[in-house]
């Protein structure tokens, strides 16, 4: 292991367990935000996958460990960590997922039944029991070769026309990090094209044999445990900022309805799709009766955040796997 990581391991466990660590977490609130579950660890830790993936053995050993040094609450139990005194409650924690991926159900609830810790998860809702796809999971897929060879060149094909050829470090890697890592990077830089290109770039890649989000029956089961809660992030997963204001009310009340007839008791949290916002976003969020929201900024809660723009520390194969990590990241506010 790297002398850095080690290092940074050192600090979280000094922080966690020294009197001014505990001091300054007391009363405070933290956040955690994960996408995937998936089964295999070793898949997971892909640099293409690590950002937005964490494997089952890895998310087991972060849902052992976390009770250990904090209280792990439901997001709503957290959130009214701002209406209560400090005393000397220890450190809140809540689990959150983006997207609703169907691995959620599948992968990440028989642990969050087995330990009995809550979570959130936050569906873009136009996904649910539907086949349509997340942009960069099928392309990222589709570019790393797991639907095969002619999949592959014909979506680099699609990428050459629209004028973002893949970078030369993908094509000289024969080392699987390397070659994922250059993945990572150019997939990030897709995030500027418009939905249309991504879209179209989307249906160019095969179509897989399972649905990637869960569906109605999934959102239903889990709602039953009593464990998980539901709210929205987004209807078609669109970047708030960049709709007008006809096409941003349209996408809010969309993912709003849609929550209201597929769930009991959805959440009153909205989670903002890739954690983009503005002042503009915000006011339109608090209008479609959302008291809270997430961000993907990080930090811990400490009751004094603008609830609108909560901030959240984000959870990757890495740092699931080495808890201490995470501890670290909170000593710094959240910062890496
Ligand atoms: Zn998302």
């Amino acid at each position: 292991m790297p002398i850095k990581s080690r290092i940074k391991q050192a600090s979280g466990w000094l922080y966690l367990t020294s009197s001014k660590g505990r001091a300054e977490l007391r009363g405070s609130g933290v956040i955690l935000m994960l996408h995937r579950v998936l089964a295999d660890d070793a898949s997971a830790a892909l640099p293409h996958r690590n950002e937005l993936c964490v494997g089952q053995r890895a998310f087991e050993g972060l849902l052992r460990w976390l009770p250990r040094h904090f209280d792990c609450v439901s997001l709503m139990d957290l959130l009214k960590v701002h209406e209560q005194p400090r005393g000397n409650a220890r450190p809140k924690i809540a689990l959150t997922f983006d997207d609703g991926w169907r691995d959620n159900a599948v992968n990440a609830f028989p642990l969050l039944q087995k330990y009995q810790v809550p979570a959130s998860i936050f569906l873009s809702t136009d996904f649910i029991g539907s086949r349509q796809r997340f942009w960069w999971e099928s392309m990222g897929e589709t570019l790393w070769g797991t639907y095969g060879e002619q999949a592959r060149h014909h979506l680099i094909e699609q990428l050459r026309k629209i004028g973002r050829p893949l970078p030369a470090a993908y094509f000289m890697n024969e080392r699987c990090n390397a070659r994922s890592l250059s993945l990572a990077r150019y997939l990030q830089s897709l995030k500027n094209l418009s939905p249309q290109a991504l879209h179209m770039l989307t249906d160019a890649c095969p179509t897989e044999s399972m649905p990637q989000a869960m569906d109605y029956e999934q959102v239903r089961e889990l709602e039953n445990s009593g464990l998980v809660r539901f709210g929205p992030h987004g209807a078609s997963h669109a970047l708030l900022p960049f709709l007008d204001d006809q096409s941003l009310d349209i996408e809010l009340q969309r993912s709003h309805d849609a929550l209201q007839q597929g769930c009991q008791q959805p959440l009153p949290v909205y989670c903002y799709p890739n954690g983009d916002h503005d002042a503009r976003v915000r006011a339109r969020v608090a209008a479609h009766q959302y008291p809270y929201a997430l961000s993907t900024r990080p930090g811990i809660c400490r009751g004094q955040d603008d609830p609108l723009a909560l901030p959240r520390i984000s959870v990757s194969q890495h740092s699931a796997s080495r808890p201490l990590l995470l501890a670290w990241r909170i000593s710094r506010g959240g910062r890496a």
